[in-house]
């Protein structure tokens, strides 16, 4: 929560005021990702003179911002990704929120590295509780489907001066989202290009900064170019593997000294946390190290990558991240680093299939507990 005295989120003095104009639902399979949004949205107020006014939950509407408001010009701007499950759990319908205290943790840590204030997880979760439960006819009754959240928080003060925004306002608004996958997985080809850095030590890079987004599209455009799907984003000379296009990274393979590995990059401050990377950290050391997977966060190269490729030792790759929860790769074209030849690593699937196992499994085990046919703490129940 805050440090000073001043009011901090308080959701029991949420207000709501119902549309007017309740919105048609839309077919489930016309959904397209981020582009359909619910009746309300759930707005809250900062002032440094007198802290967090009462939360409200108001029609979706335009916001109205003077053009010298201070997000605009210096990009005071942090957000969230997360989802809202609905399902039949012992014949009774519910709709959950997965994870959320992380994520409004990490929102937390985003908007004070830019100068915005901190707010109470607890508060703030009741709030996005409510609002879910208001939004749940937009959520179609279909496996793979779900409410995406996007918590918002922008410096909302009029000036040019470059300084600590005095007020700010978080909102949340929510679309219904799909299966990413609707058929089923398909395995991504990724580059991996050394003249672009997503991220470096003593930077921003764990933070959910929109100012982290923008400069990625153009590499992504130039890896489309070239029919990649994502960039594989590396870092410094040795070509330290750390993630890919909006997601974490896992690779699975043999070490050189014979030993069953699952490893990912450490948190060392260039890398976001990633709250699917948390829960495949958590189901692999639950359910894998029993077949003798060993669970590893520590920093590894492109190169390692390579060379596991060229001695078979390489087993699996895939991305995690909420809006995919896993995603299969099958190749990385790397620029070969410093000195180095361009060279295309392979990466094994199963037969005639898009997916590793270890990706198949990782995902059904993440479904399970989001759609609550495995219970777990991760689904909230308020
Ligand atoms: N890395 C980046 C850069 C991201 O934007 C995301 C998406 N939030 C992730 C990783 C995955 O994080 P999460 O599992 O919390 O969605």
């Amino acid at each position: 929560s805050t440090q000073t005295n001043l009011p901090d989120i308080d959701a029991s003095r949420l207000t709501i005021t119902r549309t007017q104009k309740p919105k048609a639902l839309k077919k489930p399979e016309d959904l397209i990702f981020g582009r359909n949004f619910t009746d309300h949205m759930l707005s809250i107020k900062w002032t440094a003179r007198s802290g967090w006014a009462a939360p409200r939950i108001t029609p979706y509407r335009n916001l109205s911002l003077d053009p010298a408001t201070c997000v605009l010009h210096y990009g005071f701007e942090c957000f969230e990704g997360m989802k809202a499950y609905r399902s039949t759990v012992n014949g009774k319908p519910s709709i959950r929120m997965f994870r959320p205290h992380s994520n409004m943790r990490r929102l937390n840590k985003s908007s004070i590295r830019i100068a915005l204030p901190a707010f109470s997880i607890e508060e703030m979760t009741k709030c996005l509780a409510t609002f879910v439960d208001l939004e749940q006819r937009f959520i179609p009754d279909k496996r793979g489907y779900s409410l995406y959240l996007r918590p918002t928080m922008i410096g909302t003060q009029r000036t040019l001066g470059v300084g600590p925004p005095g007020s700010a306002l978080l909102f949340v608004i929510a679309s219904p989202v799909g299966p990413y996958y609707p058929t089923g997985f398909k395995a991504v080809s990724l580059e991996a290009a050394s003249r672009y850095i997503r991220a470096w030590p003593g930077g921003v890079g764990d933070m959910k900064l929109g100012g982290n987004y923008a400069p990625c599209i153009v590499p992504q455009l130039d890896a489309a170019s070239r029919g990649f799907h994502q960039n594989l984003w590396l870092f410094g000379e040795e070509g330290y593997v750390t993630e890919v296009g909006t997601m974490n990274l896992f690779t699975a393979w043999i070490t050189p000294e014979g030993k069953k590995e699952i490893v990912t990059a450490p948190l060392d401050g260039t890398i976001l946390e990633g709250i699917t990377r948390d829960c495949i950290l958590a189901l692999s050391r639950e359910h894998l190290t029993k077949e003798g997977w060993e669970v590893s966060e520590r920093k590894f190269t492109i190169g390692e990558i390579a060379k596991a490729a060229d001695e078979g030792r390489l087993v699996e790759a895939f991305g995690s991240g909420t809006a995919a929860v896993v995603s299969p790769i099958r190749r990385i074209a790397w620029d070969g680093g410093i000195g180095g030849s361009p060279r295309d690593i392979m990466i094994p699937l199963q037969e005639g299939k898009e997916a590793g196992v270890l990706a198949e499994r990782l995902w059904k085990w993440m479904e399970e507990r989001q759609y609550g046919d495995v219970e777990s703490d991760w689904r909230l129940v308020p």
